[in-house]
């Protein structure tokens, strides 16, 4: 009798940690015609199947911008079935904020449009996206099957552009990578942060140089003063109405560097003194 409780408990068990691969998205309407796809506050693993990151995508005039693709190919097709029950406009043009694996290792659900990113991201994509992805399988798992990188064909430059009918302001920055773009929506107000801003929880920092860093913030923290400014998405964690995502950012950088250079100071080498490098 006692076996054939714990034989049962077992199954029960193993039932309720079945993966479905199902990211299981929803969008979440931000402002007028700009939804986004809000990622766990958590790191990469293979209950949570890379989910960690923000996309969104923008309902333009003749067709919808989507903004990141997520982690894996299930995750692009899943956004992207997603975004079709929102509407029935075609997509119109794919973004890459920067060339990490959440961001990009969607694109292959996208491969049929066009999918852009400054010049630096592309090249970035084109040199690590393998081994990004590699990665992401060892801490993912069965999420990522079937996932290969698709480059962006198209090259962004800084300025303002007409996507499908809506003016984007794209600002090209860096610091938390080699090249970070900023998208300024100015039709509904919302300042697409990617991982410049991270918003309650640390951010990762293998490509960062901090200095950069710290400049690109008050660069973005500028665009939230801007008249019409209404909401901040950061590449991780909650959008918010103001610039406290950009502060904390900030306040963790700072207090990553004093203690990198107190480490040096005290004569430890960067292995011993980083938190990051692990
Ligand atoms: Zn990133």
């Amino acid at each position: 009798m006692k076996r054939l409780l714990c034989a049962l408990l077992m199954l029960v068990a193993g039932q309720l940690g079945a993966v479905d691969f199902d990211y299981r998205l929803s969008a979440v309407m931000i402002a007028k015609d700009v939804y986004a796809f809000i990622g766990k506050t958590e790191d990469f693993s293979t209950d949570n199947g890379g989910n960690i990151v923000n996309t969104a995508f923008i309902v333009a005039p003749q067709g919808v911008i989507v903004i990141d693709t997520g982690p894996s190919l299930r995750y692009g097709q899943q956004m992207r079935r997603a975004i079709a029950a929102i509407t029935a406009k075609p997509i119109a043009l794919v973004i890459n904020t920067h060339h990490h694996p959440d961001h990009f290792l969607g694109n292959q659900a996208f491969a049929d449009v066009p999918i852009a990113a400054l010049a630096e991201t592309r090249n970035g994509i084109a040199a690590d996206g393998n081994a990004f992805a590699e990665n992401l399988f060892r801490m993912s798992g069965d999420w990522m099957k079937g996932t290969e990188v698709q480059l962006p064909g198209q090259t962004l430059n800084a300025g303002v552009v007409d996507v499908a009918g809506r003016s984007l302001r794209l600002v090209a920055l860096d610091g938390h990578t080699g090249a970070d773009l900023v998208i300024v929506d100015a039709t509904s107000g919302v300042v697409f942060a990617g991982d410049l801003a991270f918003n309650g929880r640390a951010p990762t920092t293998p490509h960062a140089d901090v200095a950069h860093w710290l400049k690109a913030l008050d660069q973005l923290e500028a665009l939230t003063r801007e008249a019409g400014f209404k909401v901040l998405l950061p590449g991780h964690g909650a959008p918010t109405g103001d610039a406290a995502p950009i502060r904390q950012t900030r306040a963790w950088l700072t207090w990553l560097s004093a203690a990198m250079r107190d480490a040096a100071k005290a004569g430890l080498d960067m292995n011993a003194s980083s938190p990051i490098c692990r």
